[in-house]
Formats: structure tokens, C-alpha cells, sequence
């Protein structure tokens, strides 16, 4: 005997889960289900229950795949559009995620271009700095003012390079 239509009238028998009885959809009569029966329905959906609770596409791609071995069961049925939906929202959210990453990624390397134009113009001017003091030296016309400054233009170089390769190296771990 099919489990699931009604013996009396043929209609379609409305199992519920975790209940022994089952009504029929045409004549309303009310029929026993096999305990066993019974209990592997039961198992089934709380099992996928716990699958949806994971809250992932993993979780609730195997709970939908649980759900349609018993899908003729009404409660099963919104099951799996409720997790059909949940599915669909976190792809949509993943899909924001990776949007804001690409931002934050474009943002970065535009950040690193303008480090590194500036590591380059600093360098560029110490080397120039080195230059200048070497043929002052060799002509004996050193000023002190001119030492320091040099130096300034130097040091700030090596910081701005220092910046640059931290920055380089947060732009990679994320
Ligand atoms: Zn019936």
C-alpha cells in the first residue's frame, strides 16, 4: 500500500512532521503512519534543521538535498524554499563583499602609486643632495645650512620608503 494515498478514497494523504496520523486531503479521514515512518521523517528534517543552521551555501545546499527525499511532505517542501532563499541571499551578499574589496584594493594601489612617485622624487633629490655636498666638499664652499638640509630631504626619503613597503605589505595580507 502507498504510504502516501489514502486507502479509502485515493486522495493525497497530509503527513505532518513528527505526527502519527496522517489526514487525507479529499475525504479528511485520518490514517496511522508506520512509526518508523514516523521517526525517520522526523530524523530527516531536524537533520536538515541543523544543516541550515550552519548558516552556509554547504549547509543549506545539503539540507535541501536531505529535504527531497521526503518532499512530499508539505513542511519539507517550504523547507527547501526557505533555503532556496537563504541561498540566494548569500550569494548576493558575497557578491557586496567582493564589490567592497575591489574598492578597497583600487583605493590601496592608488595609494601605493602616489608612495612610490614620492619615494622616487626623494631619493632622486638626496642622490642630487649627495652630488651637490661631494663638489661643494671637493671645492671647500660647505655650509652647514646645506648639510642639514640634505640630510632632512634624505631622512624623509628613507621614511617614505619605510611607509611605502609597510603599506605594501598590509595591501597584500588582505
Ligand atoms: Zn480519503
Amino acid at each position: 500500500m502507498d504510504p502516501f494515498i489514502c486507502p479509502i478514497c485515493g486522495g493525497k494523504l497530509n503527513i505532518r512532521i513528527g505526527a502519527d496520523k496522517a489526514e487525507c486531503d479529499s475525504c479528511g479521514k485520518l490514517h496511522e503512519i508506520d512509526a518508523a515512518d514516523v521517526a525517520r521523517y522526523r530524523e530527516v528534517y531536524s537533520s536538515a534543521e541543523h544543516a541550515m543552521r550552519q548558516n552556509t551555501a554547504a549547509g543549506y545546499a545539503d539540507a535541501i538535498r536531505q529535504l527531497q527525499t521526503i518532499a512530499f511532505i508539505d513542511e519539507a517542501r517550504d523547507k527547501i524554499k526557505e533555503c532556496k532563499q537563504r541561498l540566494i541571499e548569500l550569494r548576493a551578499s558575497r557578491f557586496q563583499r567582493q564589490e567592497a574589496n575591489r574598492l578597497s584594493d583600487r583605493r590601496n594601489t592608488r595609494l601605493g602609486i602616489v608612495l612610490l612617485i614620492l619615494t622616487v622624487l626623494l631619493c632622486a633629490a638626496a642622490l642630487a643632495g649627495i652630488v651637490y655636498l661631494i663638489v661643494r666638499w671637493v671645492q671647500g664652499t660647505l655650509s652647514k645650512g646645506t648639510v642639514i638640509t640634505i640630510l632632512c630631504v634624505a631622512a624623509a626619503a628613507v621614511i617614505v620608503s619605510v611607509l611605502g613597503r609597510l603599506f605594501a605589505g598590509r595591501g597584500s595580507d588582505s
